[in-house]
Parts: C-alpha cells; structure tokens; sequence
C-alpha cells in the first residue's frame, strides 16, 4: 500500500520506516501540511497519513475521493481537525486512541513546576552567573487545589500525578469515570465549583463544540486570584484574548500552554530571525508567568514508537478486513452505521 505521510517531521521518520517496512507500507513523507492547496499530492495514493494540524476538511475530502483515497490514518488521538460529518460515508478515518497518556500528563506537571518554581527563570539566571533569589519564591502544591476538566486517559494520569504531590483534586467531566470519585483526594464537581475552588485549572477534555472557550472571559471571573491555568489539551478550549486579560488584571497567577488556538500557523516550525505576526501570541510569550510550549507534550520516544505501530497496524487491518477498531466516524442515526468505530 501506498501511504501520502503528510506534516512529516524528522522525529516521525525512524519509527514509521520501521514499522512501514515490518508490514510492508510504501510511505512517503511530505514536508507541507495537507490541506486544500496541496492535496493533489495524494494522488495515487492508497491513503492519508495526517496530524493535529493538517486540514481534513471537505473540499480536501472531495479531491480524496476523487484520487480514490479512501483512508485518512490520524497520527494523533484529537480529530477536531476533521469535517466528520462530511467524511461520513466518504473516507474511513482512523486514529490512534492511546499513545501515551503518561507522555502528556508528565508534560503538563513539569510545565507546572517549571512555572510555579520559576525553572526557566532561574536557568537563564545562572548560566549568566546571576545567582539572585529574587523574584523566584514559588507556593508548595501540596495541600493545593487541581481542578482538571476530562476525566479520560490524559487527565487520569494527570490526577494520579497530582495526587502523588499531595494536591486535593476536582474534577469535572461531561461523562464521569467510575471509580474516581473518592472523597478524600477527587471529587467530581460542577464546572462552576471547579472554576471557584481551583488554585490550578488542567485541561483534559477534546475540543468540541461544548467545550470551545471552555476558558473564557466569564470563567476567569469566576476563578480565585491567582489560579494557575494549563492547557496541554486543544488551543481553542481557552479564549486567548480573555487569558491576556486575566494576566494583565493579575486575575491569572500563571499560564502554561502546550497548544493555541491559532497554532496551526505556526507551531512545529522555526520562526527565530522572523518577526511574529500574531500579536497574542507574541504578547502571551511575553509575560514572565507564561510558558509555551509548541504541542510538544506528546514527544517522547516511547509515544513516537506507539503513535507509529498503531497508525501502521491501523492501515493494514482496515485494508485487509475493510473495519478497524480505531475507525472513527459520524452515525447518521442507526448504530448499523458504525458497528466497529467509535461513534459520535
Ligand atoms: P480521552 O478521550 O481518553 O478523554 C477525554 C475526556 O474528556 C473523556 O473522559 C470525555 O468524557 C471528556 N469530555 C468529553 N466532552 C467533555 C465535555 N464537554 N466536558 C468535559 N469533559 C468532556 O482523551 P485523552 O487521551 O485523555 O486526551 C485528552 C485530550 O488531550 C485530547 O482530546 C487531545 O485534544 C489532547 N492531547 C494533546 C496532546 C499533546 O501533545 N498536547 C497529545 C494527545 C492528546
């Protein structure tokens, strides 16, 4: 099988190629991101390979079609960037569910220390020699307040994490995890209470059309002073404006951002020697009590050598059996519809 690897980047390379040539894959490795302009390099090909930031919309799903490409394989678990009712009954797409929750929810704890305990200050401060305390007194998480939205794999990991620090934990999810709730350290709250009694607010949830600027100027409001905001989850969960704002008021303590809603413009590229032309950004960047990161939580070689075996194995079950158990679709009302993919 052919496969048209989009958004490739040399760390993608050594473990696709080896599970690529185990089962037997033709892949090839385009540099640019798919998306209307360039989908015409799929042609010929058996299948898609995409990521985060590639755009599966539908004028792209037409040309698909049209080149007879019938498998867009997600190297990625999130498929906000799919049109998945226009794909319904057209492309088959498929995805990799799990990689490596444990990857994303050390990321989002060692942004929070690295805020909290002012890491990335006092690296730069002492390699210049400057071995001044000032300005770099940070708080104790134990005994804090972790309020984390998405109880799935990620925010789990994430609240075995936090409880470990000793941090009191609320959490809130459209669709509540057995088992989780126990009184002493979790506890599933609204999403008013989470905002209210949160020293730390974690995203854990998709992006979908009830959780877009689940942050925003209104939830801000409701938090503590102070409330220390990380999003290692999907950018447009959180109002980029109205965290500006809360930073600037003093409203927010801290930010720590692995994603952003207009990333797609920029992350996974190098952009030193240019000037930025995203003023939020640039201004988020900025402040001292924010890091970014560029959607880098899911990079480690452990989740690279999963996110590789399960795209591959994927392609090659949904080729040969025509179903797949990572297949993703739209039910248009009857579960006959979906009977092997998880549906929405
Ligand atoms: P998951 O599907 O296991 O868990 C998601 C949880 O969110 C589920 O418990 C679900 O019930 C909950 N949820 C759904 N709708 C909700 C709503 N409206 N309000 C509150 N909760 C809701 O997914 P996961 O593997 O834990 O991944 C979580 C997110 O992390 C993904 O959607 C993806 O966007 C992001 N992610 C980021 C990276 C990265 O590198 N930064 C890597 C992988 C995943």
């Amino acid at each position: 099988m052919k496969i048209a690897f989009f958004d490739a980047k040399p760390y993608d390379k050594p473990s696709f190629d080896k599970y690529g040539a185990e089962y037997g894959l033709d892949i090839k490795y385009f540099e640019t991101k798919l998306n209307e302009d360039t989908v015409e390099l799929a042609s010929g090909y058996d299948a898609v390979c995409v990521f985060v930031n590639d755009t599966v919309n539908a004028a792209v799903i037409d040309r698909l079609c049209e080149f007879g490409v019938s498998i867009v394989a997600l190297r990625c678990a999130g498929f906000n960037n799919v049109d998945m009712k226009y794909a319904f009954g057209r492309v088959h797409v498929l995805r990799v569910p799990a990689y490596s929750p444990y990857a994303v929810a050390e990321h989002t704890m060692a942004m929070l220390l690295t805020s909290i305990r002012r890491i990335h200050k006092a690296y730069i401060r002492t390699r210049d020699f400057n071995f001044s305390l000032a300005g770099m007194t940070g708080f104790d998480l134990h005994g804090k307040t972790v309020g984390v939205i998405g109880t799935g794999r990620i925010g789990r990991v994430f609240i075995d994490i936090c409880r470990g620090f000793g941090m009191k934990v609320l959490a809130y999810d459209k669709y509540q995890a057995d088992g989780l709730d126990n009184r002493d350290t979790v506890k599933y709250v609204s999403l008013d209470e989470l905002f209210r009694d949160s020293d730390i607010i974690s995203l854990h949830c998709p992006l979908t059309e009830e959780t877009y600027h689940v942050i925003d100027e209104d939830a801000i409001a409701k938090c503590k002073r102070g409330v220390v905001i990380l999003n290692t989850s999907r950018g447009a969960l959180v109002d980029a404006e109205a965290l500006l704002a809360g930073i600037k008021s003093r409203k927010v303590g801290a930010a720590c951002l692995d994603v952003y809603e207009e990333e797609a413009d920029f992350f996974f590229e190098d952009f030193s020697g240019h000037i930025l032309e995203d003023d939020t950004l640039a201004r988020l960047i900025s402040m001292p009590n924010v890091i970014v990161t560029s959607h880098q939580a899911f990079l480690t070689e452990d989740a690279l050598s999963n996110i590789a075996q399960t795209t591959v194995e994927n392609i090659v079950r949904f080729a040969k059996n025509g179903q797949c158990e990572n297949e993703v679709c739209f039910r248009k009302g009857h579960a006959e519809d979906c009977k092997n993919g998880k549906c929405f």
